[in-house]
């Protein structure tokens, strides 16, 4: 069991960090990728990831309307390169940016995570929230290995995105909303990821969201897909294990 995106290292995201990294493996799980979106955070996932080798995996971002010190970030990423799994979380938020030249700010700034991701070869970890056509169509050509996370697009562009070699990652997402229920239908097995984006996207608030939800959306998947719990989980662990080219 594996969780692709989660920000427990977010500050202030939880009162003891090092209690969910214990839980997460008395629940099973195989590891977790703990994402960034502003430099503080990547400086804690850095260190979480050297104390809990081999179970913790980081990735380094800028969120577009929460991140900091995006110039920061990507002198952060060129210095760990060989330590981290993945470039992001980074993309265009149109849904808390309504202002057309600050979105045109945010394409600037994607565009320099992009070719990084290219340049380091590391998987691409997209935030696109209502702007998933124009996070597409930026990437569509770029030759970088991506993951649309936390994806809540039409199923159409789903398929697109799939149909060009990308990723979509399924968050807690699914528990509750009907759209993810119709983009799961085109997500064929061989290509499911599983993320909780803990502490978001709680299916049981006013609790946060833990990495180890997944099962949750597992099981919801499973009944979609009609098969088994276990073998989603397993799917989705191997998938994540091969996109992200982890150490386990
Ligand atoms: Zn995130």
């Amino acid at each position: 069991m594996i969780d692709i995106h989660c920000h427990i290292c977010f500050p202030d995201a939880y009162k003891d960090v090092d209690w969910v990294v214990k839980k997460a493996r008395e629940e099973g799980m195989a590891g977790i990728i703990v994402s960034s979106a502003r430099y503080d955070e990547g400086i804690r996932v850095l260190e979480l990831a050297v104390k809990e080798k081999d179970f913790i995996f980081s990735t380094l971002g800028y969120h577009p309307t929460e991140g900091t010190d995006h110039e920061g970030v990507l002198k952060l990423i060129k210095e760990n390169k060989d330590r981290i799994v993945g470039v992001g979380e980074c993309g265009l938020d149109y849904h808390w940016q309504k202002d057309p030249g600050k979105r045109g700010d945010q394409k600037k700034i994607f565009q320099k995570f992009i070719d990084l991701a290219k340049e380091t070869k590391l998987p691409l970890v997209i935030h696109s929230w209502d702007a998933e056509q124009d996070c597409f169509d930026m990437v569509k050509d770029s030759g970088a290995r991506c993951v649309f996370h936390c994806y809540s697009g039409s199923k159409e562009l789903a398929q697109q995105i799939l149909d060009n070699g990308f990723w979509i990652s399924m968050s807690t997402h699914i528990l509750f909303s009907k759209n993810h229920r119709k983009i799961m239908k085109v997500i064929p097995l061989e290509r499911i990821l599983l993320e909780t984006d803990a502490p978001w996207l709680s299916p049981n608030k006013p609790e946060p969201n833990y990495p180890w939800n997944i099962k949750l959306s597992a099981k919801k998947i499973a009944d979609i897909k009609n098969t088994t719990t276990e073998e989603i989980l397993e799917r989705a662990k191997k998938n994540a294990i091969d996109f992200f080219s982890l150490n386990i």
